[in-house]
């Protein structure tokens, strides 16, 4: 099969998976802080997609980077020109849940910054990502991942702590199997744990944002981030069509809770944060766009509708110093030049935040409105 036909037929699978999520956003709205039970409709789709991306996993580590990049460019490249006005922005996302009670000190917004640390040169430039926030004012929450191809410094967590910036746990090996088998992520739930209790970590996001919110109930955090409102240009691109944070509620929380009673853990349940900001790498490594205009566009619109603006920026990709950008790197300017905006045209209007406050503030609302 040559590479083209390989590309189009991934593109058609694609695109596919796409139309069945714009299939679901009309039913698929969440009432307040709650998920909606059925994550995805059409088996069919379900199923190919799970296929799709089991054997892309598999193949992963044989496939030169440069050619990994290539194809995803090609595809992402198709993919836009066929999904029209459905991203970055989804109509309907801006719906506010019910009871919505607005954000903590009458702010228009939540900003919330969060970072997936992948590789080691990610590692590396943590610091530099941390002084730059820190030098505008931002705080933002550093996901590290406990097996992969690092070791995360004590010192370095302790550090990000120290100076307000989250830590929170990103993948276990980060191989695109965490979900493969029921069995196996219970296993590898238990390991995740383990970590988070560690680096007093409360959060979680999953490699590749691949996930399945029913088996997250293992996990003892307060929040997941793997979803997003709209991003067809990820491997499961089922979005959850809002730009607010929702409650998943555990089926069994109240049985869970008598025999874990001990642990601190999401045994009622968990508040799930999609990110609402296109991904760095898809908008400037996949999409190669050389500003962050669509970045600004979309914030305007959360603004407007009071939601919540988060965003997943990786160190991997950010090229620092004026350094010439390779071709899986762009300008850390560009991401400057965004908080710069955020910071001057709505100065005093936004709740920058740590994941783990917006959880503990949804945790509240939700047990509130339950009393
Ligand atoms: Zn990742």
């Amino acid at each position: 099969m040559s590479a083209s036909v390989l590309i189009e037929a991934f593109a058609e699978r694609r695109r596919r998976g796409f139309e069945e999520s714009n299939q679901e956003r009309h039913t698929s709205f969440n009432p307040p802080f709650r998920a909606h039970p059925n994550l995805y409709s059409g088996r069919r789709g379900r199923y190919s997609l799970m296929l799709r991306n089991r054997i892309y996993y598999w193949l992963k580590p044989f496939v030169p980077q440069f050619l990994r990049t290539a194809i995803r460019r090609s595809l992402a490249t198709r993919l836009r020109k066929q999904i029209g006005d459905e991203w970055p922005i989804m109509p309907g996302s801006e719906r506010a849940p019910e009871n919505w009670p607005g954000w903590p000190g009458n702010k228009k917004f939540a900003f919330v910054l969060t970072h997936d640390v992948e590789s080691k040169a990610g590692l590396g430039r943590c610091r530099s990502l941390m002084e730059l926030e820190q030098r505008l004012g931002f705080r933002s929450s550093f996901n590290f991942i406990p097996e992969g191809s690092y070791r995360v410094p004590v010192e370095l967590r302790q550090e990000l702590t120290a100076n307000g910036f989250e830590v929170g746990i990103h993948d276990l090996k980060h191989d695109g199997h965490l979900f493969s088998s029921r069995r196996k992520f219970t296993r590898h739930a238990a390991k995740i744990n383990a970590y988070a209790r560690e680096w007093g970590a409360s959060g979680f996001r999953s490699g590749f944002m691949l996930r399945n919110l029913d088996w997250l109930h293992d996990l003892d955090v307060q929040y997941d981030a793997s979803t997003f409102d709209t991003d067809p240009f990820e491997p499961q691109p089922q979005g959850r069509h809002t730009i607010f944070p929702f409650w998943v509620p555990n089926p069994n929380g109240d049985s869970i809770r008598q025999q874990r009673s001990a642990i601190q853990s999401s045994s009622n349940g968990y508040v799930e944060l999609p990110y609402t900001l296109p991904q760095d790498f898809t908008l400037f490594v996949l999409l190669q766009e050389k500003t962050p205009e669509i970045w600004m566009r979309k914030l305007d619109w959360i603004a407007q509708h009071g939601g919540m603006a988060l965003v997943d920026v990786h160190p991997d990709y950010l090229c620092f110093d004026n350094a010439i950008a390779t071709s899986r790197e762009y300008p850390a300017a560009h991401y400057k030049s965004f908080l710069d905006y955020v910071s001057q045209r709505y100065s005093g209007a936004f709740w920058n935040t740590t994941p783990r406050q917006v959880a503990q503030f949804c945790i509240r609302v939700t047990q509130a409105t339950r009393s």
